[in-house]
């Protein structure tokens, strides 16, 4: 296996499937089955999921809500989705999963304490990582790299639903436009390419994180990653950017 232990970056729209809202059944049950799937496989998976399916800060403003107070709605959001990930990965397999927040609502989760994060995931606990950051002005993008960062993972998987990795142009728009295997950090941030938030990208770059952009409709394809094949974007430090 190339990685041993990841951190995966899942949008809240993940839970909804095709829907705009809320939760889908068979779309949960398949979020823990792929990682079920890893760690079944002995690697050691952290999770920070968002909460697009509930609410984003950056609706507030269109509903007259003070955008911190948006952004704490936001954040509760990722708790919700949180808990409902442990839920539905405990009731499919036999994996001890813990969720720890930024937030303290110490009746329902953890707070998060790097060293016992890094403890649980040394004994193979899955870890969600909730609450993002606890500040606002941010999306969830951000504590993923940071979190990975602090417990040591090796990469972050970012996933996505409708792309399959970071392209030259818009291939809905252009029918030239080519994936990226490999492409720097710097790349990524002076084409303003829009695949993580730059913030999280120049965390990740000063870190040397790598950062892997892959399509999560695809099966297996996180458990491909890990064990060494090349799906999708890969943000490294490399020297040139590779088309696939
Ligand atoms: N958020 C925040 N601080 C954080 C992480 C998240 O304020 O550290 C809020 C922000 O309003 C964000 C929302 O939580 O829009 C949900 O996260 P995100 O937009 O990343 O969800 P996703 O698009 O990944 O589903």
């Amino acid at each position: 296996m190339r990685y041993s232990r990841i951190l995966l970056k899942l949008s809240g729209a993940a839970m909804a499937g095709d829907k705009d809202f809320g939760f889908n059944p068979t779309a949960l049950n398949y979020i823990a089955d792929e990682v079920l799937k890893l760690h079944n496989a002995g690697i050691q998976v952290g999770i920070v999921i968002g909460g697009g399916n509930i609410f984003r800060g950056n609706l507030g403003a269109q509903w007259g809500i003070e955008h911190a107070e948006a952004d704490n709605i936001g954040m509760m959001a990722t708790v919700i989705n949180s808990l409902m990930l442990r839920g539905v990965l405990t009731s499919r397999g036999n994996a001890e999963v813990r969720v720890m927040t930024a937030i303290p609502i110490d009746t329902v989760a953890e707070p998060f304490i790097r060293l016992r994060a890094i403890h649980h995931m040394d004994k193979g606990y899955i870890c969600i990582f909730a609450g993002g950051t606890g500040q606002p002005f941010m999306t969830t993008d951000y504590p993923a790299v940071q979190r990975a960062i602090e417990v040591r993972a090796q990469a972050l998987l970012s996933a996505k639903s409708g792309t399959d990795g970071i392209y030259t142009a818009d291939p809905n728009q252009d029918p030239t436009a080519r994936r990226y295997s490999e492409i720097s950090y710097d790349s990524v941030v002076r084409q303003n390419l829009r695949a993580l938030d730059q913030a999280a990208v120049l965390l990740a770059r000063d870190n040397r994180l790598r950062l892997h952009v892959f399509s999560f409709d695809h099966p297996d394809a996180m458990y491909r990653l890990c064990q060494g094949e090349d799906v999708g974007t890969l943000i490294a430090n490399v020297d040139h950017d590779v088309l696939a």
